[in-house]
């Protein structure tokens, strides 16, 4: 039986969700149980061109489809991201933690945390526990040129510039993998007789006929909002921010350091991100609107920039982009499913969006139904997966916000209340005041944040948890964290001694050397 998929929107979600799909059911055209990928974009409407930090996840995305890294890292003038940098979330003082992408010593057979606390904490937690912060310090590289491609030292993921992934996909895609690319815009969904998508009509009158739709329309949401009307719930009240003002800068010359991380630095009514590609920053403030004006948010910014000797002097003009933080009631609904801003946003305080595109894309792609009757069950269990991931972003992303010591706004004093705080992070937060996050505590075998990156914010925020005195751990225990503690602090030296600058790093890649495939 032949599948055909068809996918609206050529933005991120639409062509990361076809080379996913296409790479795993296209790569053999002679099967009998051929699937087709066809993708329609509006020449119209112009995708966001935003969202340029990665998860680890992208590595294997990337790896899956049949991309080089050598040629992703020189399409899209990429560069590593290895950690997030908060900075002033805590006291608004300009200190800072790491959310690293590397666990902490021992994870998985060891709570070194729990050691931690146990300790006079005279170091922070991540620098206790992990190399990263100090190679993201040193704006080094997660790894050494000659190692193969996608493998590390440290775990990372990447920044890039959004266009530029875009329009490789789309060649990816279309040349290698068979994907069907049709520009057109939907004007049209032409229903069938139980309630599903038939086919959709484009503004030239071609009709597309599929079985599955996936709308990976970005706001417009074309097929599940405005065909089937599935709203979006709000979260507003738990996550303030509802407006973005988004820069390109140049760096100021090409040698200045490319940064290894996001940095994300607090503000009076939210923050400023910031990620360095090889060529340029993307820099924007994420705001809430009830909170301060567009024009105050715009003068932060700019002082921001103009604050920075490693940037260029030009002049600025920030784009806006309004949005309602939260996600659809329902994400698969007959033979439609959202995926991407389609599906639902907030704001990007931890990269969560690409992930949550690729993870959907993955599960559909290996779920991709064969029968209508099984549409239905998966279409179910997709949604109560979907529901439970987006529970966990916005509870990690308030997370940030809660255990803050700012008392100089409302903005940040709002974010303590606790009727703006879900029931499901007060419990946890509960558990974490007496012991830190385990490996277990979560009953989900796919959650998307680990207790190793809850431990990051959490001692980075301070959060003060009960501690064991050091005589009661086991003694085989205490010596095995004296040598990981050692260990650590040992590959820290060797890491920042023998490890290249990413900007040392890139440059090789571009001029065609190291890297093994
Ligand atoms: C300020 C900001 C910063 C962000 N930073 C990050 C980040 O660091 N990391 C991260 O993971 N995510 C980030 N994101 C999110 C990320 O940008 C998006 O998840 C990603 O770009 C996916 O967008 P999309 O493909 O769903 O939508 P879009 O890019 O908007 O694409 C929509 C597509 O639908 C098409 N379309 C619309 N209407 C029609 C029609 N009628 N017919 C046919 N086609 C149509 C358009 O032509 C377009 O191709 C950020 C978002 C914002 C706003």
């Amino acid at each position: 039986m032949k599948t055909r998929v068809v996918i609206v929107g050529g933005g991120t979600a639409g062509w990361l969700t076809a080379g996913i799909i296409a790479a795993r059911h296209c790569a053999d055209s002679t099967s009998s149980e051929q699937t087709e990928v066809v993708l329609v974009e509006s020449p119209e409407v112009k995708n966001l061109g935003v969202g340029e930090g990665t998860w680890p996840t992208m590595r294997d995305t990337l790896r899956q489809i049949g991309i080089s890294e050598r040629m992703f890292l020189s399409c899209c003038d990429a560069s590593f991201k290895q950690a997030s940098k908060f900075v002033g979330w805590s006291q608004g003082k300009n200190e800072h933690y790491y959310h690293p992408f590397t666990a902490p010593v021992g994870y998985g057979g060891i709570s070194a945390a729990e050691h931690w606390l146990a300790t006079a904490q005279e170091v922070d937690f991540e620098s206790w526990v992990c190399a990263q912060g100090a190679v993201c310090k040193e704006t080094l590289a997660p790894k050494l040129p000659q190692m193969p491609e996608y493998a590390f030292h440290l775990n990372y993921g990447y920044h890039l510039n959004a266009g530029k992934f875009v329009t490789m996909l789309q060649h990816h895609c279309v040349e290698k993998l068979s994907v069907k690319y049709i520009q057109g815009h939907v004007q049209h969904v032409l229903p069938a007789d139980n309630g599903d998508i038939k086919a959709i009509e484009l503004a030239d009158g071609e009709q597309i006929t599929g079985e599955l739709f996936i709308d990976c329309s970005g706001f417009a949401a074309i097929l599940i909002a405005k065909h089937y009307q599935i709203p979006i719930t709000s979260k507003q009240h738990i996550l303030f921010n509802d407006t973005a003002l988004a820069l390109q800068v140049d760096h100021a010359t090409d040698e200045v350091p490319i940064a290894s991380c996001t940095v994300a630095s607090a503000q009076e009514s939210g923050w400023i991100w910031d990620i360095a590609l090889q060529n340029r920053r993307g820099i924007g403030h994420v705001f809430s609107s009830d909170f301060t004006s567009a024009e105050q948010a715009e003068q932060a910014l700019l002082k921001y920039v103009q604050n920075d000797p490693y940037l260029a002097a030009q002049e600025i003009s920030p784009r806006t982009i309004k949005f309602t933080p939260g996600h659809r009631e329902t994400f698969w609904h007959h033979n439609c499913v959202a995926i991407g801003v389609s599906a639902g946003f907030v704001e990007p305080l931890e990269a969560t969006a690409l992930v949550l595109i690729e993870k959907s894309a993955e599960w559909i792609s290996e779920q991709l139904p064969r029968e209508r009757s099984a549409m239905t069950v998966l279409a179910k269990r997709f949604n109560t997966l979907t529901r439970q991931r987006w529970q966990e972003i916005i509870d990690f992303l308030k997370l940030h916000y809660v255990l803050t010591q700012r008392q100089d706004s409302e903005y940040w004093r709002e974010h303590q209340q606790l009727d703006s705080i879900p029931d499901s992070l007060q419990e946890a937060l509960t558990l974490w005041r007496s012991q830190a996050p385990g490996l277990y505590e979560s009953n989900q075998r796919f959650e998307l944040f680990s207790s190793a990156s809850k431990q990051y914010v959490l001692y980075g925020m301070d959060l003060k948890s009960e501690q064991k005195h050091p005589a009661s751990f086991a003694q085989k225990e205490a010596s095995l964290i004296k040598r990981l503690r050692n260990e650590t602090v040992h590959t820290t030296e060797k890491l920042l001694s023998v490890l290249p600058t990413n900007r040392q790093f890139l440059r090789r890649v571009m001029e065609g050397q190291g890297q093994k495939k």
